[in-house]
């Protein structure tokens, strides 16, 4: 075999492994800017190292997800999260025969446009942004592979597929291209529920190991009060830890099968023939089952309740929009401040856009230093 057979291989074999809504690598409708093909990897295998090899993605490592970077060595970081969603994503597309590269690519990007100390940041930027055309992370995201990331001297951005990227479109209406409808795949859809699933079962596990939250208050919850009910019969003696832990991959497995199940009906009494049905279908291709939809509100509303309005959650976001703030207004009183490279995008995108996507790109801890290095007086800049 020719090196030259390596992909077509892998594409033939995606003809007999693929549910037929699945969408196959060489359907892809392709690049913005067009490239050759890869001898071995397919288009979305490719698109995912991208996104694995970019700036963006190991900058992931030190922004928040809900609590901050320095508050602990073990709580979810934006990367750990992403690599969470990805797996159950994965776990997800494996059992329904879908496109698990497309599903990877989607899955690794998908939080790269959050800026430091998670929704905080978000908030900060938006409101520092009104008039200037806003700011929303998946929109960011969009904007980082195709715009902001630097590989090719021919283009900008990562020149990701285009189902990549119309996946990144969890909210479609917060696109530029309002009316436009979002290509439709069960792939992208998936990772948005995947999204969901990761960041409720690890919040909460996160919620616990920092006693912000109790089992005691959680015994109000259907779902943790089944799974306990289960635990106690099965482990009568178990520890504190090791309940936490099994509750959390109980409860992951739970989330994950009912949606792996119900999708699988829906689709077959959708009877979806192929990737152009879906374009046409109105409401969700991947569903949850109806008593399941019922349990995890309930979960989410008693995270929202207890943890993210606790007042060390509170604190920490009071502290990271400061920091946010204080840059922002900070560069935009005195441009002279930007680095060489932002300064360059300026005449581009206009100072506030400039800044913008300069702090977005920021970790948590390169806003805590460069927060010294402009205020405190006796810091080096
Ligand atoms: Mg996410």
């Amino acid at each position: 075999m020719t090196r030259q057979g390596i992909r077509e291989r892998v594409e033939r074999e995606e003809e007999t492994r693929f549910a037929p809504y699945a969408v196959r690598s060489q359907d892809s409708r392709g690049r913005a800017h067009p490239e050759k093909e890869h001898e071995a990897r397919t288009v979305f295998q490719r698109d995912r190292d991208r996104i694995i090899h970019s700036t963006a993605f190991r900058r992931l490592q030190y922004k928040t997800q809900v609590f901050v970077n320095h508050e602990g060595d073990h709580y979810r970081t934006r990367l750990t999260h992403t690599l969470e969603t990805c797996q159950i994503a994965r776990t997800i597309g494996r059992a329904l025969s879908l496109n698990e590269d497309l599903i990877e690519a989607i899955s690794l990007a998908h939080d790269l446009g959050h800026g430091p100390f998670g929704h905080a940041g978000e908030w900060a930027l938006s409101e520092l942004m009104k008039g200037h055309g806003g700011f929303e992370h998946n929109v960011q995201s969009l904007r980082l592979v195709e715009k902001l990331e630097e590989i090719h001297p021919d283009f900008s951005g990562l020149n990701l597929s285009y189902e990549v990227r119309e996946g990144l479109k969890k909210h479609p209406e917060r696109f530029r291209e309002r009316g436009k409808a979002r290509f439709r795949s069960v792939e992208a859809e998936v990772v948005d529920q995947s999204d969901e699933i990761a960041y409720t079962c690890h919040d909460l596990d996160d919620g616990l190991r920092a006693q912000m939250i109790s089992e005691e208050g959680l015994e109000k919850v259907a779902l943790w009060r089944e799974l306990q009910s289960y635990i106690r019969k099965k482990y009568p003696k178990i520890e504190n830890a090791y309940r936490r832990r099994l509750t959390i991959r109980l409860l992951i497995n739970r989330l994950v099968m009912d949606l792996v199940e119900t999708t699988r009906r829906h689709l077959k009494r959708l009877g979806v023939s192929g990737v152009q049905d879906l374009q046409k279908i109105k409401g969700a291709l991947v569903a949850t089952s109806a008593s399941m939809v019922r349990k995890r509100v309930e979960l989410r509303r008693f995270l929202h309740a207890n943890l993210y309005q606790h007042y060390r959650v509170v604190r920490m976001t009071e502290k990271g929009q400061r920091f946010i703030r204080k840059l922002f207004e900070a560069y935009l009183e005195k441009p002279g401040q930007l680095p060489p490279s932002v300064k360059d995008r300026v005449g581009k995108d206009g100072l506030h856009r400039a800044v913008c996507d300069y702090i977005a790109g920021m970790t948590d801890r390169y806003v805590q230093d460069e927060y010294k290095r402009l205020f405190e007086p006796f810091e080096r800049v």
